[in-house]
């Protein structure tokens, strides 16, 4: 059998099966079940939140042969049809490559008609705010006196296009962006359907790189599972989308907590080894820190939508919130200052060190050692002693590495 994209693959089918969009949901739910159904529906949203999939549903709730509900059968002929994009009442339009009004009367032309072979005509028009003016004007004349066997659904990802007279007549549904949290449940479902290994952190990563988008996040599943031929790890996903490895950021604060600043040059050497772009590092610390300082605050106000609750309390408990502001600041400088540096990894690192240097109680001792000249930033990174409270470690584990 040939290879389904997953989008495609795990489009949903019912509303149920939907990742996200509560509100939108319950209010079509409520309207199929209750018999209370509008002849046009505006749906709004960026690309791959659900739009299209969510109007499919409908007209599969609206022509299911076993009744108008919102739960379709999902086996009768004209659910199938639906599913399979062969069902004749369903007609859908892709404004983007039908503007002009000659494309637009020849679909209206049929409106009056009633429908061939399902309950209702239903119209599905999609990027619906690229008709032109005229097609919009002929759109409006069937909007304001449809046949009352035909429904509209548009959908669109800029409404503001869309002409006020257009919109009023339209039920409108703005459905959101998806929490990276949404994104990596969905994910985790999906992986576990289709028997593929993986680490939860993986999922994560691929749920903040989302930004907000199923479409998105699906695709960079698929490449991902490629990336990876095996269980998906979070090393793995990490060095796939150039993102910092959520488990490298934690160390790194540990290592600030710590004032440790052999760790964070250790830490900055294993991520060089799997994510070339450092710039990303001081972008993930900051928002990082920024969710820190929140939670020093208002710690009941810290949700989980980034996966990261857990280690997020447990540094903000870990950190005086004065440190938490300059480290923040500093990285912020860091990383305006990146482009001045001699390359980018030396410039983070100076920023790191710099965290250490003005920490208020911890300057780094001087090395004990004097600075090699190797070249490898391992080695000279272990000259480079650790402050007075993590010294004593520090030493003993200098002596068994020498061994
Ligand atoms: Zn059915």
């Amino acid at each position: 059998m040939s290879y389904q994209v997953l989008a495609r693959k795990w489009r949903p089918r019912s509303f149920k099966e939907m990742a996200g969009q509560s509100h939108v949901l319950k209010t079509l739910i409520n309207a199929l079940d209750n018999d209370r159904l509008h002849h046009a529906y505006l749906f709004t949203g960026t690309r791959g939140v659900g739009k299209t999939s969510i109007a499919r549903i409908l007209a599969r709730c609206l022509n299911c042969e076993e009744g108008v509900s919102s739960e379709p059968c999902g086996k009768c002929s004209a659910c199938i049809e639906i599913e399979e994009g062969r069902f004749i009442d369903l007609i859908e339009v892709d404004a983007a490559s039908r503007t002009k009004v000659e494309d637009t009367r020849e679909l209206l032309d049929n409106v009056q008609y009633a429908p061939s072979r399902g309950r209702y005509k239903v119209y599905l028009i999609d990027e619906v705010h690229m008709l032109s003016g005229h097609s919009f004007n002929a759109l409006l004349k069937t909007l304001e006196e449809p046949p009352p066997h035909v429904k509209f659904l548009l959908a669109t990802t800029d409404p503001q296009k869309l002409p006020v007279t257009v919109l009023s007549r339209c039920l409108q549904f703005s459905l959101k962006n998806l929490s990276p949290e949404m994104i990596m449940n969905h994910l985790k479902f999906i992986l576990e359907q289709e028997k593929i290994e993986f680490e939860e952190g993986a999922l994560w990563q691929i749920g903040r790189a989302a930004k907000g988008s199923v479409r998105d996040a699906l695709t960079l599943l698929d490449q991902a599972i490629s990336f990876c031929d095996g269980p998906l790890t979070d090393a793995e996903i990490g060095s796939f989308l150039g993102t910092i490895d959520q488990n490298i950021l934690y160390q790194l604060v540990d290592a600030l907590i710590a004032e440790d600043a052999q760790a964070i040059l250790e830490l900055i050497n294993t991520v060089s080894a799997q994510a070339p772009d450092f710039a990303s590092i001081l972008e993930a610390l900051l928002s990082y820190l920024h969710r820190v300082a929140v939670a020093q605050v208002v710690p009941e106000g810290l949700d989980n939508s980034q996966g990261d609750k857990k280690q997020i309390l447990e540094h903000a408990a870990a950190m005086p919130a004065e440190n938490v502001q300059l480290y923040y600041q500093i990285a912020l400088k860091g990383r305006e200052d990146l482009p001045f540096a001699v390359d980018d990894r030396s410039g983070i690192e100076m920023t790191l060190l710099r965290m250490l240097a003005f920490t208020p109680r911890g300057v780094p001792n001087k090395p004990a050692v004097a600075l090699t000249k190797t070249g490898d930033s391992e080695t000279s990174s272990e000259t480079v002693s650790s402050t007075a409270g993590a010294e004593a470690e520090a030493e003993k584990k200098k002596v068994t590495r020498n061994h």
